[in-house]
């Protein structure tokens, strides 16, 4: 990417596009967004997107799409079988990872549902850097164990290393052996590690651990769902291969993977998945499972419409200027607050800004969801709706019992090419104030707790009266303003 100086030390982001179609946002009083976040459980998930002012609960399915996108969904070609758009798409994968053939499936889990209903046996494990929520929920559905191997690195909050989303590569060999490759399901890498905070994996730790993996006849299944980030980190990041491009560099990740799969609601800008490989034998075992879940072969429960953005979408991502929008943002955020001495992961990853609610809330103990707490208390005090991802986030073990998270965040998504830095400010604003009054945030409790992905719809309500006390010195500090 061409670099870009500024006179002065003070540094912004700069956007390399510009808005030629915009939405109105809503900013509501401060009282109303108490009675909604009430309403919606304290679950940030079940608030009406008509009450939130900056919707950073996710990057999926709500980054910008980018004129020529919109252009391509006119020429859709609407045919169940055979259709054109089907062809177009195949051949953009094809040039970005090189693989020979194309699953088309209607978003990231749904993949994750194919995937682990063809690879995963009873009892077997999946060995992985690191869980998400749908991939780890899809192989317990089918009988397996799953296991994460990331590096201790990976785990702090705070640290210099680079490459967070590595999974360590003596623990991989020993388990490897410890198992036997007949009780492995598949090793499974995730690009973007979500859940720690968007950290990325390095080219070299793929390449070590595929290597591994074909010697111990393992598949090897990597998530490019968030890849576009981590190409971005391996080309800013990584010494050794700043000299390939990024198109060369996603080639080489597709040559590395047996199976690459991904959520086109964040890879590609628009909303679908797919699954590449070019072994055959695998994707004949997947390929019979398609039109059974998810429609016929040609478009996989995906709009034709959305199938033509994912491909201009993927096309684009093979350009610096486009895949660095999102983490140069997330930096210039994660420094603001770090400037404030508010709690942040460090260094700075893909897909959001992650605060650390373990020590901004010090006082709150993880059985009362302080991730929680911190989004809720956020909402109140300036109607920016971010996501736990915590102890709420995990399920129940079959006895019932509640695993504490590794880390408590309150993760602000950063959909891609959507905000501005005056939202950016005005977030960092309010995580300000609140980190100045966080002695006034009180726990959470369930209200109604589901058994699967209980995040998503189950409700809370606060320990004690917190919310109407925080929003009342809140009213007080900011002169009854919005
Ligand atoms: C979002 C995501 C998924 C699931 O994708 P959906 O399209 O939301 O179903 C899987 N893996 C990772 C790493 C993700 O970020």
């Amino acid at each position: 990417m061409k670099e870009i100086r500024w006179m002065s030390d003070e540094k912004f982001p700069l956007e390399m596009h510009k808005a030629r179609v915009v939405q109105k946002l809503n900013l509501l009083e401060p009282e109303k967004r108490l009675e909604a976040i009430e309403e919606a459980g304290f679950n940030t998930f079940l608030l009406k997107n008509r009450d939130v002012f900056l919707d950073m609960l996710t990057d999926s399915g709500v980054n910008a799409m980018s004129d020529k996108q919109q252009a391509a969904m006119l020429q859709a070609d609407d045919s169940y079988a055979g259709s054109e758009t089907f062809f177009r798409l195949e051949a953009a994968v094809r040039m970005m990872f090189g693989t020979k053939f194309f699953l088309p499936a209607h978003q990231g889990r749904a993949c994750e549902h194919i995937i682990s209903k063809s690879l995963v046996n009873s009892g077997q494990s999946v060995l992985m850097n690191y869980h998400f929520t749908t991939s780890k929920a899809h192989v317990i559905l089918n009988g397996g164990k799953v296991e994460e191997l990331i590096s201790d690195r990976g785990k702090e909050l705070n640290s210099t290393e680079k490459f967070k989303g590595n999974i360590d590569i003596s623990i991989l060999k020993k388990r490897i052996k410890e198992l036997g490759s007949e009780n492995i399901a598949f090793v499974r890498m995730e690009a973007g590690t979500n859940l720690i905070g968007g950290q990325p994996f390095s080219l070299k730790n793929l390449e070590e651990v595929s290597e591994i993996c074909r010697s111990s006849n393992v598949t090897l299944v990597t998530d490019a769902s968030l890849l576009a980030d981590n190409l971005h980190f391996i080309k800013t990041r990584e010494e050794e291969f700043m000299h390939m491009s990024i198109n060369e560099i996603s080639l080489k990740i597709g040559s590395l993977s047996d199976i690459i799969y991904f959520s086109a609601r964040k890879l590609g800008c628009a909303r679908g998945g797919g699954i590449c490989t070019s072994n055959e034998n695998l994707f004949k075992k997947m390929q019979a499972l398609i039109p059974l879940y998810e429609g016929f072969l040609t478009y996989g429960g995906i709009s034709v419409r959305e199938m033509e953005a994912i491909a201009v979408g993927l096309e684009e991502t093979m350009d610096e200027d486009m895949i660095s929008q999102g983490p140069i943002f997330i930096e210039f955020m994660v420094n603001e607050l770090v400037k404030r001495g508010i709690p942040a992961v460090t260094p700075a990853g893909g897909l959001g800004c992650h605060v650390n609610a373990m020590s901004f809330l010090e006082h709150i103990p993880q059985n009362e969801y302080p991730a929680g707490a911190l989004a809720a208390a956020l909402f109140i005090v300036s109607g920016a709706r971010g996501m736990e991802r915590g102890t709420l986030s995990e399920q129940r073990d079959e006895n019932g019992k509640e695993p504490l998270a590794d880390m408590e965040l309150l993760r602000l998504a950063m959909p891609r090419r959507v905000f501005s830095v005056s939202h950016a400010m005005f977030v960092v604003d309010r995580l300000h104030w609140l980190y100045k009054n966080r002695h006034l945030v009180g726990g959470l409790e369930w209200v109604e707790e589901p058994d699967i992905l209980r995040f998503f719809f189950g409700k809370l309500k606060a320990k004690g009266n917190w919310p109407q006390e925080l929003l009342n010195k809140f009213k007080q500090d900011f002169k009854n303003s919005l």
